[in-house]
């Protein structure tokens, strides 16, 4: 395994076996570290221009958020910078099953934010003027409407925030399925492959480091993830991120009572495909307290003031495992890449309790159900809760596309359109300007935007 062809990348989960490369090619035009949604839709766009691409993933495709989330595909709400990204995201996501021909699991079955007081459905219809400035369809919707599409509910809701054109795809078919597009296309892709660190000649990128050896390539995106700020800190490069751990689960085959997703103070849930739910306490998520937690937390407080009572902290083993993480390393030996596959943190059981009291409380015919499976993934997150998209200063030719900040997977097609644009130099349409690394040191003010 790989070099991975279309054949034999199969539908991955974190749990497969991980079997090293045959080979590792000399040379690429482009190489891209990370195999979630960002790395392996960029490859795809950028292997249908014929651009030379090899992919390195350390672990599996999907492994790690990109497998793991939600699978809201959601404009309502969005951070207005993300705006032009996440419409052209959606564009993307309907016409994908065709021009790939492989399930996504992809349909627009509409986004709900339920409102169970006045004041919180007025501060959801605030987010109305941005929906009207891009063209959606967003409105307020009254509790009768809101019963139609999510039925039998005892939630109490005075109304709801309602986009019509918001959808959900399955996040452990859609990526692989992207992924295998993306080899149908050329791209090389290298599975259980970690990139230890790269090379530089006259501040210019020239190759990647990689487990299994050395890939020469004058341009680099590393889409690393949750990885971002420790790989790029050890080659000189300062990326604010913080980490957030979600709690999720899933139900078996259950009454249809709800097609698309909804939002609740107690409960965020989402009809799957398989007939089940992926149900969530999207109002309970843990940061674990680490050294980058002092070093980047003043840039993080706005964020945090945002919603402080959604957020514990905890001090685990995090902390000892980055503390003991050197800042560089030899690149010549074993790395933290080579030695942690999959970031597999444990779902937290207080949570899972917390999803199936809130459930059947507010879904009474789904009171009961199994919850066959819980997970966790950890989110990363930037000071402003968008992504990092960019070229670094001190290194002509390494980009760096992350911090998604948890809602990275619905808007990340559109993102990777944009980034390809950016690594060949092609106007994609859309503005990255907002993105750029330098925000957090050039003075900009950091303005995360309330995220309704
Ligand atoms: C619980 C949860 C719920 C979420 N819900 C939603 C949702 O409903 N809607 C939505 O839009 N978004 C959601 N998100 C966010 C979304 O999943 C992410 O923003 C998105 O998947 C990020 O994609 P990525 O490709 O940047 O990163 P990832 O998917 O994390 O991929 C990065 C990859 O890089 C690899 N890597 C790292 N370092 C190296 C290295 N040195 N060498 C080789 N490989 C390396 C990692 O192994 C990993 O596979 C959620 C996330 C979580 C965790």
């Amino acid at each position: 395994m790989p070099e991975t062809t279309p054949e034999n990348l199969v539908t991955q989960t974190w749990t497969q076996p991980f079997d090293s490369p045959r080979s590792c090619p000399e040379s690429a035009d482009i190489v891209i570290i990370g195999g979630g949604i960002i790395g392996v839709s960029t490859a795809w766009f950028l292997a249908k221009q014929g651009i030379n691409v090899v992919l390195c993933e350390k672990g599996h495709i999907a492994g790690e958020q990109s497998g793991r989330n939600w699978g809201w595909i959601r404009q309502q709400g969005r951070d207005t910078r993300e705006m032009p990204m996440i419409v052209e995201s959606l564009k993307i996501w309907r016409g994908l099953e065709k021009e790939i021909g492989e399930d996504v699991g992809f349909a627009e079955t509409g986004c709900l934010y339920a409102a169970r007081t006045n004041k919180q459905l007025d501060k959801y219809a605030e987010w109305v003027k941005t929906a009207v400035e891009y063209g959606l369809d967003t409105r307020v919707i009254s509790t009768d409407e809101l019963d139609r599409y999510a039925q039998a509910s005892s939630g109490n809701w005075c109304g709801a925030l309602y986009t019509a054109s918001d959808g959900r795809a399955e996040p452990h078919k859609a990526v692989p399925a992207i992924a295998r597009a993306a080899v149908r296309e050329g791209v090389t892709l290298l599975s259980s492959c970690a990139v230890r660190g790269i090379e530089s000649s006259a501040g210019r990128v020239s190759a990647v480091i990689t487990e299994h050896g050395a890939i020469r390539s004058s341009v680099v995106l590393c889409a690393a993830g949750a990885w971002t700020s420790v790989f790029c800190r050890s080659i000189g490069i300062t990326v604010p991120q913080l980490k957030v751990r979600g709690t999720v689960t899933r139900t078996a085959p259950a009454p249809n009572i709800l097609e698309g997703c909804l939002f609740d103070d107690k409960i965020a849930i989402r009809r799957r495909q398989d007939g089940g739910y992926t149900a969530v306490n999207g109002m309970l998520l843990d940061h674990p307290v680490t050294p980058s937690t002092f070093r980047f937390g003043t840039k993080f407080l706005r964020a945090f003031m945002l919603d402080p009572a959604g957020m514990r902290l905890s001090l685990g083993r995090e902390f000892i495992e980055e503390w003991n993480t050197p800042s560089t390393w030899d690149l010549d030996a074993e790395t933290i890449f080579d030695r942690t596959r999959v970031l597999d943190p444990e779902p937290d059981p207080r949570v899972v309790a917390s999803i199936r009291r809130n459930l059947d409380d507010v879904f009474p015919q789904l009171a009961g159900i199994d919850i066959v499976e819980s997970w966790a993934g950890m989110i990363e997150a930037t000071p402003d809760a968008i992504p990092v998209i960019g070229e670094a200063a001190n290194y002509a030719g390494f980009f760096i596309a992350t911090g998604f900040s948890g809602h990275g997977f619905g808007i990340g097609p559109g993102a990777a359109k944009a980034i390809a644009g950016m690594l060949t130099g092609n106007d994609s349409g859309i503005d990255l300007k907002e993105f750029r690394l330098s925000r957090f040191s050039d003075g900009t003010p950091i303005r995360p935007q309330s995220s309704v």
